[in-house]
């Protein structure tokens, strides 16, 4: 028996995650529900703190983590989201943030011709380094000579298990982005240890794009891409530019991984949406896919398949809610899900 620790969060989590558990709950896996529906925006106002030491052991002691979204539009301040978000991501060293980029339908993407090629890519970006460590200071803060730096860190380790990650998941080819040409220290670093890694997998084709030319390339040709690896700033950017491209954010799943131990953090893309919350408007799709990745890594590959093949009837049908072309409720939603599953 695994146990899944289910974090359902703020704003619409808890409405996608209903949808997302009652759709595991149709494969029949074997396996447990730690529910810790006290991790929100409402326990950290009354309390200062969301997510304890406790919670943390509980989260330990499970296989996985299913999360709906964490964010409240009374906090100005990111303190609550980093103390829920950013510490599980370092505390379980979930490294790998792990993006699948799919076209369920022509009718999703901005694109005028998108029919032609399809999209269906895999964005890796790297989670735990980068702009995103927050080292850095001000310095005469708040007057007219203040400085700020954030500093970009980039260890030989943490982009070499990075971009072995990706050529290990890759089916044909891995391209590294970066920005080496003007970002020369964090970009040399990189540099060394892609044509390290290049050397490790010869049997995938390796190509390399700077990331003003690959957000380029991903709007004028996505078919073409099948994984990209990159830094944790870019990642975030070019991984939302991806999944706009492929019907938005409410179809994106994601996955926060430490390929080693194994253990994911798996949510979808969206954040709390308040502007939506509690009125039946939120797609479930993006939670229903992180669920299917996550099954999928328990090792229930035909399980994830049947999953994924389920929403894409759904919604060429459309049976979806409105951002998809549709007219149901979230409910309602994830019901044609489970009815194309069943
Ligand atoms: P947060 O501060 O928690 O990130 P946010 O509203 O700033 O919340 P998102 O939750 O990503 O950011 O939402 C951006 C917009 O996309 C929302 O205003 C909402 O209209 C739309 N949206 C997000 N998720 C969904 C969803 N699952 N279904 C439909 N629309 C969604």
């Amino acid at each position: 028996m695994s146990v899944i620790t289910v974090i359902p969060g703020d704003g619409i989590g808890p409405e996608v995650i209903e949808q997302a558990l009652e759709t595991l709950d149709v494969l029949g896996l074997d396996v447990d529900i730690d529910v810790l529906d006290h991790i929100n925006a409402g326990t950290y106002l009354r309390d200062g703190a969301a997510m304890t030491d406790r919670d943390l052991e509980r989260i330990r002691r499970s296989r996985a983590t299913l999360l709906g979204a964490v964010g409240d539009p009374r906090l100005s301040s990111p303190e609550y989201a980093r103390g829920v978000l950013l510490r599980l991501r370092f505390e379980l060293d979930l490294y790998v943030n792990y993006r699948p980029v799919t076209l369920w339908h022509p009718r999703l993407s901005p694109l005028r011709d998108s029919a032609g090629g399809g999209l269906n890519c895999l964005i890796i970006r790297e989670n735990s380094e980068g702009l995103y460590a927050g080292v850095g200071g001000r310095l005469r803060a708040d007057t007219e000579h203040e400085v700020a730096i954030d500093a970009e860190i980039s260890t030989w380790h943490g982009v070499s298990r990075v971009i072995d990650f990706a050529f290990s998941v890759a089916r044909t080819k891995v391209c590294m982005v970066d920005k080496s040409n003007a970002v020369p220290h964090g970009g040399r670093l990189w540099q060394r240890c892609w044509r390290h890694q290049v050397g490790e997998h010869p049997g995938i084709a390796a190509s390399h794009l700077y990331v003003d030319t690959a957000a380029m390339a991903l709007v004028a040709d996505p078919a073409a891409f099948d994984v990209i690896v990159t830094n944790n700033s870019y990642g975030d950017i070019l991984s939302d530019l991806a999944a706009e491209l492929a019907g938005g954010v409410g179809t994106a799943a994601s996955v926060n991984l430490n390929a080693e131990t194994g253990y994911g953090v798996y949510e979808p893309v969206h954040g709390s949406a308040p502007d939506i919350a509690g009125q039946g408007l939120a797609n479930p799709v993006g939670a229903v896919l992180s669920t299917a990745l996550m099954v999928e890594r328990l090792g229930h590959r035909a399980e994830a398949d049947a999953m994924r093949r389920a929403v894409g009837a759904a919604i060429t049908a459309r049976r979806c809610t409105p951002d998809l072309g549709g007219s149901l409720t979230t409910k309602d939603a994830g019901a044609a899900i489970r009815a194309e599953l069943e």
